[in-house]
C-alpha cells in the first residue's frame, strides 16, 4: 500500500511529476503551496483588489479555493467574477455552481450578462448553423469572455483578473503558435500580464498546474464544481486538441515534460522573443472607449453584426 510521502499515512494521490505518493490532506497542500509559489514569483502583493474569473469548471474553481482565502488573510479585496452567456440549457446550471462557491467562501458575486448588451451565444450558435456567421462560435464566445472580464473589472475598479487556465492547455496552445509562427501570440500566454489604462492587468496562477491537479484537487476537497459541457464544445479535434493528446503520451514516458516545457517558454524563450517583436499600438474604440488593436474594437464590430443579422432573421 503505498504511503504518502509527508505523513506516512495511506495514500491516494499518485503524482509523477514530483514522483510522490500523498494523502489527500497532503496532496491540497502540495498544490496550494505550488500556486502560491507562481503567485508570488510572477504575480506577488502588488494588487489590492482582485477579481476572480470562475465559469464553474474544475480549474477556476480550484483557483479559487486556493488563492482566494490567502489573498483575503492578505487584506485584499476579492470578488468573483460570472459571465452568463446566456448558453441554454447550461448558463443556469454554471451559475448555480459559482453561486454555491461564492457562498462558501463568503466572497461577493458580479454576474454580467451578454444579454444587456443584446445577444447570447445560443444566438451567435443559430446564426452560426444557420451559415450566416463564419466565425466559429468558441471564437466569438472566447472573445467576448475577453472583453467583458476586462471591462467589468474596469468599471469596477478592479486591478488584477485571475483566470484559470491550466498547464495542459497552454502548453498545446502555444505549441501551436510555435509551428504556425503567431509568435505575437506566443509571448501573451504567460502568469502575468500588466496593466496598462483600461487594460487591466491579467494573472494566470495556475500556468504551471496539471489538469489532472485541479481534477484531484475539486475531488480530494469535495467542491462543488460543474459536470456538464457547454453544448458548442467542438466534436472534431483540433491541432490544439491532437498536441495535447501528444504531450500526454510523451508525459507519460517523461513526467514533468510539460512544465519543464513552459518554464524554459516564460523564463528563457518569451524574454528573448519579446526584446524582438513591437509592441502592437492600442487605440480606443470609438464605440465603447475600451483599447483595442482596431477601431471599433472586435466585440463592438461583432456585435453591430450580430445584431444586425437578429433583426434580418426575426424581421
Ligand atoms: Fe464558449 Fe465554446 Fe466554451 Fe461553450 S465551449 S463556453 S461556446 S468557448
Ligand atoms: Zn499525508
Ligand atoms: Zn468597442
Amino acid at each position: 500500500m503505498p504511503r504518502c510521502r509527508v505523513c506516512g499515512r495511506r495514500a491516494k494521490y499518485y503524482v509523477p511529476w514530483s514522483n510522490a505518493w500523498f494523502c489527500p490532506e497532503h496532496f491540497i497542500r502540495y498544490v496550494e503551496r505550488s500556486v502560491f509559489r507562481v503567485y508570488e514569483k510572477y504575480i506577488g502583493g502588488r494588487h489590492r483588489r482582485v477579481l476572480f474569473a470562475v465559469s464553474g469548471g474544475k480549474d477556476s474553481v480550484s483557483l479559487l479555493h486556493i488563492l482566494a482565502p490567502k489573498l483575503l488573510s492578505e487584506g485584499v479585496d476579492v470578488s468573483i467574477l460570472f459571465i452568463d452567456l446566456g448558453i441554454e440549457g447550461y448558463t443556469s446550471k454554471a451559475l448555480k455552481i459559482v453561486e454555491e462557491n461564492a457562498s462558501m467562501l463568503k466572497i461577493p458575486l458580479i454576474v454580467s450578462r451578454l444579454r444587456d448588451y443584446g445577444y447570447t451565444i445560443t444566438d451567435v450558435a443559430e446564426l452560426y448553423f444557420k451559415k450566416l456567421l463564419r466565425r466559429p462560435v468558441c471564437s466569438i464566445c472566447g472573445m467576448v469572455k475577453r472583453y467583458l472580464m476586462n471591462r467589468i473589472a474596469y468599471e469596477e475598479g478592479y486591478d488584477l483578473v485571475l483566470t484559470g487556465h491550466t498547464l495542459d492547455d497552454a502548453a498545446a496552445f502555444t505549441l501551436v503558435n510555435i509551428l504556425s509562427g503567431r509568435i505575437d501570440e506566443l509571448v501573451k500566454i504567460k502568469p502575468y500580464n500588466p496593466g496598462n489604462h483600461k487594460l487591466i492587468a491579467r494573472g494566470k496562477p495556475l500556468l504551471f498546474t496539471y489538469e489532472a491537479e485541479t481534477k484531484w484537487y475539486v475531488e480530494a476537497r469535495n467542491l462543488p464544481v460543474l459536470r456538464v459541457k457547454c453544448p458548442y464544445t467542438p466534436v472534431e479535434e483540433g491541432l490544439v486538441s491532437e498536441i495535447k493528446a501528444m504531450l500526454h503520451r510523451l508525459e507519460e514516458r517523461h513526467p514533468g515534460i510539460m512544465r519543464m516545457y513552459m518554464r524554459n517558454l516564460i523564463d528563457k524563450l518569451q524574454p528573448a522573443i519579446s526584446r524582438e517583436i513591437k509592441e502592437s499600438r492600442l487605440v480606443y474604440c470609438s464605440v465603447c472607449g475600451m483599447p483595442s488593436s482596431t477601431d471599433p474594437c472586435g466585440f463592438c464590430r461583432i456585435r453591430s453584426r450580430i445584431l444586425e443579422l437578429k433583426r434580418g432573421v426575426e424581421g
